[in-house]
């Protein structure tokens, strides 16, 4: 059974706002009607590629906006640990900076770090900011730092010491790894 939202669900809907009949557009085509009508009902083998788009032209589905609006409800999201192995930390001006490493997951949904399973987070951690997160280590509308450098340990007061062992941590969070 084809799911809704899924293209032959698409198709079919697209198809049956028109009233064009299975056979006919299996004639337009220049396919059997069984394999327009395997289609819809999800067996997406059943019309090659080539067909599919003839399909959409016929029907006046748009496949690249099907794609887009498919691509446009996910967002991109990040692990708010400093200590994750998916953020890098790095020093800048002698203060610790860490860059996470940006997902793109389905806005509105619940997603985890694969690297520690941490909820991801898909908006700037300063509340009365809250934008959506763009790339880079800072958010581009307010400049919160996405990972709290403090949470990296030391923090912003960095005395010698707490530079010092920022350095450490640092160290010891990008020092190569082997995985298996
Ligand atoms: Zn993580
Ligand atoms: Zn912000």
């Amino acid at each position: 059974m084809a799911t809704s939202e899924s293209l032959p669900w698409k198709l079919r809907q697209a198809r049956l706002e028109r009233s064009i009949k299975q056979v006919e557009l299996a004639r337009q085509l220049g396919v059997s009607q069984a394999a327009v009508s395997q289609f819809e009902r999800g067996n997406t083998s059943a019309l090659s590629f080539a067909k599919i788009k003839d399909a959409a032209r016929v029907l006046g589905l748009d496949l690249l906006r099907e794609r887009e609006a498919a691509v446009e409800s996910r967002a991109l999201m990040y692990c708010e640990r400093a200590d994750c192995l998916a953020n890098v930390a790095y020093t800048r001006g002698g203060k610790t900076i860490v860059r996470p490493r940006m997902t793109l997951a389905a806005a509105g949904m619940a997603s985890y770090c694969c690297e520690c399973g941490e909820l991801l987070l898909d908006h700037c951690p300063n509340e009365d900011c809250a934008q959506p997160v763009s790339e880079g280590s800072f958010c581009a509308a307010c400049g919160t730092a996405y990972v709290p450098p403090a949470a990296a340990g030391g923090g912003e007061n960095g005395q010698a010491d707490g530079r010092g062992r920022d350095l450490e941590r640092i160290r010891e969070l990008t020092r190569p790894r082997v995985l298996d």
